[in-house]
């Protein structure tokens, strides 16, 4: 299962990007988020880092939810299938985005 450890080495590196971004920051909330953040387990860092990051870190804290998505999905054996149309999602293209929520078709 290769791409569990992908999406698996993507949330680290997701995680670590904006962990060292917050570090760079002299904003004492963001040094107080960083203690938080580093002391806190997966799940909840997600919602935590949700709402008390600005929205500059959007598109970072969208690229975890939909990598933790399809961790999730795989822990329920629904991993690799299109949310709109239930096809499989062809492997192609789950090797370009191993956190494809849409078959080809639906993408479009
Ligand atoms: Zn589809």
């Amino acid at each position: 299962m290769h791409h569990q450890q992908r999406l698996n080495d993507e949330i680290e590196s997701v995680k670590a990007t904006i962990l060292g971004l917050l570090s760079q920051s002299t904003h004492p909330t963001h040094q107080n988020l960083l203690c938080i953040l580093t002391h806190t387990s997966n799940e909840e860092w997600l919602d935590l880092a949700a709402q008390q990051l600005g929205t500059e870190y959007n598109p970072l804290i969208e690229r975890m939810n939909k990598l933790e998505a399809a961790i999730s999905q795989m822990d329920i054996g629904q991993y690799g299938y299109c949310c709109d149309c239930e096809e499989k999602i062809s492997e192609q293209r789950l090797e370009r985005d191993p956190a494809a929520q849409r078959c080809d078709k639906c993408a479009k």
